[in-house]
């Protein structure tokens, strides 16, 4: 699963449900409920559904066959998950003869008593027909819940203008919502779903479609069966309007499923997809074994996206147009996480929770890989920066990798689970060698595959292939918490360059790291050194006959720690020009900006974009352009430079600048084809002049998403009008949520004021309450105060006209 940027900083919207579920258990009970591995008493073998919707009611007719048979022990019971349904019959098949068969129901378990006792290994097949209504589900002492609900109906009735849609969602033990099974990671089963739909709508599922027959009643069924043993968190399905825009990989189809609207781009989103099959399947040494490769968009997704096994959910955040597209495609990441988990996660699969880093941190990981692989290592690299900080700005450092202990299951998918698990696995490669590396991982696949598998199987893996002992790494990482803070202090006397580096972490503990340091005599002329930290202080020594021009601790960049590197300025500047890694030039940038030093104008010419886009952000705050120089050269990044968000960054300056002569780039760039680029030219534009900022505004309203729709709105919300209604509510409803978007919350709610239709008004509050309730409770007495000092002020408004019912509904929303 990919959870989006936002749930680092907010948490995430699923685990607000089931923090309501498990709330009866004191604060703190959790930290002595040891969850480790699920027994299994009875495994699953196949299951075969067959399935109907009730669109009106929102209820799916379900009949399951499902094969077992007991794990290892004799057993003459078998216990399901099967949430909140209705269940009419339950049967044990013998031929095609039924015997009915005695069980409880408590709305969230089957508790079955079987005909006899069965040995280990002795198979009998149950049939059970059900009702599934995930939208009356109720957890035990909880409202109903909306984040796993299993089974979503999307504007089911047709009676708004989103699109009509079905689609599943069972990570992580939601789809025993719409079938009754044994939903935990550590089953695996062979899959058989027959869906019955209206014959205008397609159908997606596991595995190949097999069948499909048009029924008397204007319905059609369709087959899909899965070739190889999937888990039943795993299990997809989704039904839709939809069209299908077929690629492939080799002979495996990879296919598209999007809205008509976005069939034209589907492959301008979708379209790395098979070189990134060829690429994962190359370096792992193991190809894609599942039958076809489907990704499918859907709309309210709670998540980012979904691996279900060969039908990829995402969420409607990938939709992008042409012109989104030339910032750059912003869900290419995703679509790598969610494929590589079709190795990492659908074919090994974690055996529970606790260990879910063995699916996300090499989904994660993959995000670096992919990266590399296409755009080079600096680009990587600055992925990899951007995740190191999403885990170190999350304030998790006290929980470990693998977590036996935890409040609630979803509590695990976290910044720990997936941004500082794809930053070990970049040390475990440096460390081992990518040879060793890659050969570990196919060897683990080898051994796992169809299997579930926990963290040590990994390490032995490792170790079978490096033939080293790798406890310390994994008690460290895996098995532990935090990570180092390094003081880094140099001293040069007599021929000997020092080198002292402390652990200043006040954890008491001290790690132990395998660090290479980099002595540079002069310009790039440099040795390296591999030594290892393993004190509260190290100091290393190398001889050298002058002071060293530079020495760079962590010379490859892959430590994940905070650093307090006390170099000088010139020896900065000499790690910016000599030092290979992006790592290397951006802390120097980062030391320049800092310090106020002129040598940050050096990252205006570096060869990746990132690092002349953060160059241009730190002289924007530095108010650094001030320098005639460096601002010719802004001018000159503002026509010419060949990356879309650099150009608008630069363009973006001039706009601050006021200055008339820029008024000929504005004009020429608001007609760009990025977003970004327009957007920064029109701010240009207003700016210059801002008797014609709102009529510019509203001429390039028609056509304004990203950073054009931002400045569009602004402009609106300050001068426009009622009129502009429709536009600033759908760029609201737009807006991914984040905390971006409480900002533009306000902004909106405080042009609500000046609207006076009452219908207007109630519909634009209900979409603010709509985002606000998104936002996990713990947050909300910070980002709450401002939504209310709005709200007061429209219903104000809407009572001063005599709607005292309308001002009265809003003065409840907030209470
Ligand atoms: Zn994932």
């Amino acid at each position: 699963m990919k959870r989006i940027i936002l749930i680092l900083v907010f948490c995430s919207a699923t685990a607000m449900a089931f923090s309501q579920q498990e709330s009866q258990v004191t604060d703190t009970a959790w930290k002595h409920i040891y969850r480790g591995t699920y027994p299994r008493i009875n495994d699953l073998v196949n299951t075969k559904l067959s399935v109907s919707f009730d669109y009106d009611k929102q209820w799916l007719y379900g009949e399951e066959w499902v094969t077992l048979e007991p794990h290892f022990y004799p057993t003459d019971s078998l216990i399901l998950d099967a949430k909140g349904m209705d269940i009419k019959e339950i049967a044990l098949m013998k031929g095609n003869s039924k015997t009915p068969l005695k069980y409880a129901y408590d709305s969230m378990h089957l508790r079955i008593t079987l005909d006899k006792t069965y040995k280990g290994g002795e198979k009998y097949t149950l049939y059970l027909k059900y009702v599934s209504k995930p939208n009356d589900l109720k957890l035990p002492g909880s409202a109903a819940i909306t984040d796993a609900k299993g089974l979503y109906f999307i504007n089911p009735k047709g009676l708004t203008k989103e699109h009509t849609e079905i689609w599943t969602q069972g990570e992580t033990e939601s789809n025993s919502v719409w079938f009754p099974t044994i939903d935990k990671p550590d089953q695996k089963t062979l899959e058989e779903i027959s869906m019955t739909v209206p014959a205008k709508y397609i159908t997606l599922s596991n595995g190949l479609l097999i069948h499909q027959k048009k029924n008397a009643d204007g319905t059609r069924t369709d087959d899909w069966k899965m070739k190889y043993p999937n888990s039943p968190y795993l299990f997809f399905m989704g039904v839709g309007d939809y069209a299908i825009v077929k690629d492939h990989y080799k002979e495996i189809a990879v296919d598209y499923y999007v809205e008509k609207e976005y069939a034209p781009v589907a492959r301008k989103i979708f379209g790395e997809t098979p070189a990134m099959i060829g690429f994962f399947s190359k370096i792992l040494d193991f190809p894609y074994v599942w039958t076809k490769y489907d990704q499918i968009v859907g709309r309210e997704y709670v998540s980012g996206a979904m691996e279900n096994t060969t039908a990829t959910l995402h969420q409607d955040g990938a939709y992008q147009n042409a012109r989104q597209l030339v910032d750059g495609n912003e869900w290419e990441n995703t679509i790598s996480h969610e494929l590589f988990h079709h190795w990492f996660g659908d074919l090994v699969t974690t055996e529970s929770w606790s260990n879910i880093t063995l699916n996300e941190s090499f989904a994660n990981y993959s995000e670096y890989l992919w990266r590399e692989h296409r755009y080079g290592k600096d680009d990587a690299d600055a992925e990899n920066f951007d995740e190191m900080q999403g885990y170190l700005l999350s304030g998790s450092s006290d929980k470990d990798l693998v977590r036996f202990y935890y409040k609630n299951r979803e509590d695990v998918f976290d910044a720990v689970s997936y941004n500082k698990g794809g930053r070990i696995l970049h040390m475990l490669r440096n460390y081992v060698g990518d040879a060793a590396f890659f050969k570990s991982l196919n060897e683990y696949l080898n051994l796992y595959k169809f299997k579930p598998a926990e963290a040590q199987e990994l390490r032995l893996a490792f170790e079978d292939v490096t033939g080293r002992d790798m406890n310390w790494f994994w008690n460290q990482w895996y098995y532990g918490s935090g990570q180092p803070s390094l003081d880094i202090n140099y001293d040069y006397q007599n021929g000997t360059e020092r080198v002292i580096v402390n652990q200043t972490q006040n954890t008491g503990k001290i790690f132990k790291l395998p660090v290479a340091i980099d002595v540079y005599s002069k310009e790039a002329n440099k040795t390296r050194y591999n030594v290892w930290l393993d004190n509260p202080s190290d100091t290393f020594y190398f001889a050298s006959a002058q002071k060293p021009s530079l020495v760079n601790v962590d010379a490859d960049k892959v430590l994940l720690a905070i650093k307090n590197d006390n170099k000088s300025t010139d020896e900065f500047e000499q790690q910016y020009k000599y030092a290979p890694n992006y790592l290397d030039r951006r802390e120097a940038l980062e030391y320049f900006a800092k310090n106020n030093s002129s040598n940050l104008s050096l990252g205006l010419d570096d060869k990746y974009y990132g690092l002349r886009l953060l160059t241009l952000e730190d002289l924007d705050m530095n108010n650094g352009y001030s320098d005639a120089a460096v601002l010719k050269k802004i001018e000159t990044m503002a026509i010419k430079d060949p990356n879309k968000k650099v150009q608008a960054k630069a363009i973006g300056i001039l706009a601050k600048v006021e200055d008339k002569k820029y008024q000929p780039i504005f004009q020429k760039y608001i007609t760009d084809s990025s977003y970004s680029v327009a957007g920064a030219a029109l701010t240009g534009l207003a700016a210059l002049d801002p008797s014609q900022s709102y009529a510019l505004a509203k001429k390039y309203s028609t056509d304004a998403l990203g950073d054009l729709g931002t400045e569009v709105s602004a402009i609106f919300m300050s001068q426009g009008s009622e009129g502009d209604f429709d536009f600033l509510l759908n760029q609201f409803k737009k807006e991914p949520v984040g905390q971006d978007k409480v900002i533009s919350g306000y902004k909106f709610a405080n042009y609500l004021i000046k609207v006076n239709d009452p219908q207007k008004v109630r519909e634009a509050v209900d979409e603010i309450m709509k985002f606000r309730n998104q936002i996990p409770e713990k947050y909300r007495s910070y980002i709450d105060p401002g939504f209310k000092r709005a709200f007061d002020n429209i219903s104000a408004a809407q009572k001063a006209k005599g709607n005292t019912e309308l001002s009265d509904y809003i003065d409840n929303l907030l209470k």
